[in-house]
């Protein structure tokens, strides 16, 4: 599965890369990063739960 961050929606809240921190990651100024892109498993459910919290719906898995 794909996972990406449309970084025009991503306010910079962080729970995505505090909850999935294998798949996200920030940058300098706090807005998520996509560290692995290409995931299943484990990372796959990171993921998920960044998905399903992030407040701005800015990620997407396809
Ligand atoms: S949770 Fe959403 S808005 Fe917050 S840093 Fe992650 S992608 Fe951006």
């Amino acid at each position: 599965m794909h996972v990406s961050v449309d970084r025009d929606l991503c306010t910079g809240h962080g729970r995505c890369y505090v909850l999935g921190p294998d798949v996200f990651d920030a940058d300098e100024s706090g807005y998520c990063v996509v560290k692995v892109s290409e995931v299943d498993g484990d990372l796959l459910e990171q993921a998920r739960i960044g998905m399903n919290n992030c407040p701005e719906d800015a990620i997407k898995i396809s």
